[in-house]
């Protein structure tokens, strides 16, 4: 702690950031490649889900998904959407061909929502939903297949036509 304070102070003054931190022993968490197109993108697009969210808890049926679904907003009002740190940035390559246009980390208590690069030309309708199976994830589920079931669950509760990701087709799902 008092290395990374007086670290802090050094790169303040001299800007040289990454070594020193190196040397310090800290983690870098260093971001190099920001896209903010994607960012904003996603902003707009988690605005969108909070309201399709909405949606699908005045109309689900089920009571442990409308619980769900109260947590996830919960989660997407607190979690950051920013772009993914350095160390982490592979987990934006495509997996069997299929884009990844978001991704969050397995310590689902504390991830944020990585948003991947050049994912904006999709717009923010797609990340929508992405943001609402990235959500699920850090709601405690691992497993796709049931985070597909859920995701296409809750947009068909709020009355919206789910695009089929990634996993509808191995998970058996329409
Ligand atoms: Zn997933």
């Amino acid at each position: 702690m008092v290395c990374k304070q007086k670290m802090g102070r050094v790169v303040l003054i001299l800007t040289l950031s990454l070594n020193l931190l190196g040397a310090c022993g800290q983690r870098s968490d260093t971001t190099t490649v920001v896209d903010q197109k994607a960012e904003s993108n996603a902003q707009d697009a988690q605005s969108l889900s909070m309201d399709w969210l909405d949606e699908a808890k005045l109309h689900t049926t089920d009571t442990d998904l409308h619980d769900t679904i109260v947590e996830i907003q919960e989660i997407l009002q607190e979690r950051n959407l920013v772009s993914p740190p350095d160390a982490y940035a592979a987990s934006c390559s495509p997996v069997s061909g299929n884009f990844v246009p978001a991704f969050v980390t397995g310590n689902f208590r504390n991830s944020d929502i990585y948003i991947c690069p050049g994912s904006d030309r999709f717009g923010k309708v797609f990340m929508a939903q992405v943001l609402i199976h990235e959500a699920l994830h850090l709601s405690g589920i691992r497993d796709e297949c049931e985070v597909t079931r859920l995701e296409v669950q809750i947009m068909t509760d709020a009355f919206r036509i789910p695009y089929r990701n990634g996993y509808a087709s191995e998970c058996g799902i329409n």
